[in-house]
């Protein structure tokens, strides 16, 4: 039976591939008689001399020799005397056969220019050509033409095979999942500093994958679905990978956008080929990077494509259809949670919630420590004090930060990581690089210097502001200067004064500008601050509840209902117009303040103004002595 059964692949194999095989040969044919063809036109070619090496060695290394080049093409030689313009064909060979090695001396070697020239003219020039070898070239097709042919029968035979068979087995939308094993880099929760409360979280998952009988044991469901979420480059996919890493087992990880590429329906038929392969490699993990890029919510405004869906039904399909002993954990990452269509997080689905956040500032010198580990550093670079002056910083960014620091000192030339490379990398991640070549004239740079101390000065004397940290003239990115403020700690929450110094030290620059230069008009150096004070008056009213009038309501803009439909926004035309009032009242408020705190400080600002003219820049240490003496004024005070 089994014989026969064999015979019979076979014999189809062969019908399949006979016309292949036919013209195979006869192409081989072809090919082997184009070499005999070559071979007895160039072998036996009447036209080659035989010259005693000797002879031509002689020729050749006296200087006033008749030779005036010599080409070595393989075992001929092509020598073309002075008087001539063709060169004549000799074998290379010697007496016995065999081709000679040495003796022929290239007189003008390794010269150039004149030299070469005065060189040439006595001694001849030697050069040295790859010789045609059709031999080769056959053997190349012949070599290259076999696999070939191979693929072809092989193709052809699984095109029959497949025209009896379901299309998805032909290898499309075969996921292309890329798999972490055991010998891929290992990553672990070593790799991922700080974020304590999150690894605790799946160091559970670490052991439901390690043990899972443990869990089978006493009745306990084991997690399907275990959702990372948290702003970019907070490490959630950095974690996913610890914990494969940790627990040992395979990897399958793909991106949600990813799937956005795909044709119709392959997006569907890779989920199940994804979990199809994570299955047979239980226990094991599938994660789904940036989920959301596939399963936003279905009735979100602009839709979802119906690609889309199909995916995130076979996603939902999969994750369903799972027993509780298939030992496979699917993790996803998003950075925005509420995008995520609901279907996704019920239970049984991405019902664990693991929540990344950014780092605080004991969690950014761990995550410093982590990235400056193998990096060579000075003495005088201080982790803490970076760590301090990060606030809001990402892993990433951080990240980010350490590798500039290394590119700054390798640019600089120096051995080590220097203290100002670690400054110039921190201010060029959070700012962009440096501008050199831009020149500002006196004007410009009196503008910016004043501008700058008016940020720095409002923000000084407001009671809720943060402390100036540096203040600086030079340009980098798109800025004039930087005015810093820096936090004394990370906080959560701000408080409505704190915000609204926040508004009034950013309208300092401009309203300084009018100030000294008496102009409301001026410059475009305002244009970044002017927008930073409007999205955060925006922000205040709508999603924080700090209006007038509008205090303690919200105006969520993905909230749906009846607005929605007949105006676009998810409120009434009135309040729409109550929100711009209540925006321009916090606006003018800020610019008022700023006004009046500057008008009652203005010889600090020119002593500020002055000082930035003369350094550019004024660190941490330089501000105390500068900004003494400052008044807040009545009308300033909120509270
Ligand atoms: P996400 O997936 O949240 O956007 P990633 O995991 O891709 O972020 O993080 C990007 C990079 O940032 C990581 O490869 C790592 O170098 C660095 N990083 C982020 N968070 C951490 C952390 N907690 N510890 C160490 N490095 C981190
Ligand atoms: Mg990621
Ligand atoms: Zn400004």
């Amino acid at each position: 039976m089994v014989e026969k059964k064999i015979n019979k692949n076979m014999k189809s194999l062969k019908k399949n591939s006979s016309n292949g095989v036919r013209s195979f040969f006869f192409f081989v044919i072809v090919l082997l008689f184009f070499y005999a063809l070559m071979n007895g036109v160039i072998g036996n070619n009447a036209n080659i001399e035989e010259v005693a090496l000797s002879d031509v060695i002689a020729r050749a290394n006296d200087e006033n020799g008749d030779i005036k080049k010599i080409t070595v093409s393989g075992s001929d030689l092509l020598i073309t005397l002075k008087d001539k313009d063709q060169p004549t064909q000799h074998s290379r060979k010697d007496a016995s056969g065999t081709l000679y090695e040495q003796g022929l001396l290239n007189n003008c070697e390794g010269m150039t220019g004149d030299e070469l020239k005065a060189c040439s003219e006595k001694y001849p020039v030697v050069e040295y050509e790859e010789p045609v070898d059709y031999g080769e070239i056959i053997m190349n097709v012949v070599t290259l033409g076999l696999p070939i042919l191979a693929v072809i029968i092989f193709f052809s035979y699984m095109m029959r095979q497949a025209q009896s068979m379901n299309k998805e087995n032909m290898g499309f939308g075969k996921a292309k999942a890329k798999l972490y094993g055991p010998d891929k880099k290992k990553v672990t929760f070593k790799d991922v500093a700080g974020n304590e409360a999150a690894k605790q979280d799946l160091e559970e998952i670490v052991d439901f994958l390690k043990n899972p009988k443990k869990y089978e044991m006493l009745g306990a469901k084991i997690p399907r679905g275990v959702l990372l979420a948290g702003d970019p480059g907070t490490g959630k996919t950095l974690m996913a990978r610890a914990v494969a890493g940790e627990a040992n087992v395979p990897f399958f990880s793909i991106s949600g956008s990813e799937f956005a590429e795909m044709f119709v329906g392959v997006g569907a038929s890779r989920v199940r080929d994804l979990f199809s392969k994570a299955k047979k490699n239980a226990p094991s993990i599938i994660f789904i990077d940036e989920i959301d890029a596939v399963a936003h919510k279905r009735d979100a405004r602009g839709g979802a494509g119906r690609e889309d869906e199909q995916t995130l039904n076979q996603i939902l399909v999969e994750m369903d259809g799972f027993d509780n002993e298939s030992g496979v954990i699917v993790m996803a990452a998003t950075n925005r949670v509420d995008m995520l269509d609901k279907a996704l997080l019920r239970p049984g689905r991405f019902d664990r919630h693991v929540d990344v956040t950014l780092p605080e500032r004991k969690d950014r010198l761990a995550i410093l420590k982590v990235h400056f580990k193998n990096k060579p550093i000075d003495d005088d670079v201080d982790l803490d004090a970076l760590a301090k002056k990060t606030a809001g910083s990402s892993g990433a960014d951080l990240a980010n930060i350490a590798n500039e620091a290394a590119i700054t000192a390798a640019r600089e030339g120096h051995k080590s990581i220097s203290g100002n490379d670690v400054t110039e990398a921190f201010e060029r991640v959070a700012i962009g690089p440096k501008r050199q070549s831009k020149v500002m004239n006196e004007y410009e740079k009196k503008l910016t210097a004043y501008h700058e101390a008016g940020h720095a000065v409002v923000g000084h004397v407001l009671p809720d502001s943060d402390p100036v940290h540096k203040v600086t003239i030079i340009p980098r990115g798109h800025t004039g200067g930087v005015t810093w403020f820096l936090p004394p700690e990370d906080r959560s929450y701000k408080n409505v004064y704190e915000l609204k110094d926040v508004l009034a030290r950013a309208m300092g620059g401009r309203i300084a500008e009018k100030l000294i230069f008496g102009k409301d008009d001026i410059t475009t150096g305002a244009s970044s601050d002017l927008k930073n004070v409007a999205s955060l008056a925006k922000e205040m009213i709508v999603e924080e509840g700090m209006g007038t009038e509008t205090r303690n309501l919200v105006f969520p803009e993905e909230a749906t209902g009846y607005y929605t439909i007949s105006t676009g926004k998810p409120y009434s035309e009135k309040t729409a117009e109550t929100i711009d009032k209540e925006i321009k009242l916090l606006s003018d408020e800020a610019a008022k303040r700023a006004e009046l705190v500057l008008a009652a400080n203005k010889e600090v600002l020119d002593r500020l103004a002055n000082a930035l003219l003369e350094k550019e820049t004024l660190e941490e240490e330089d501000l105390p002595e500068l900004l003494k003496g400052t008044t807040l004024p009545e009308g300033a005070k909120l509270h």
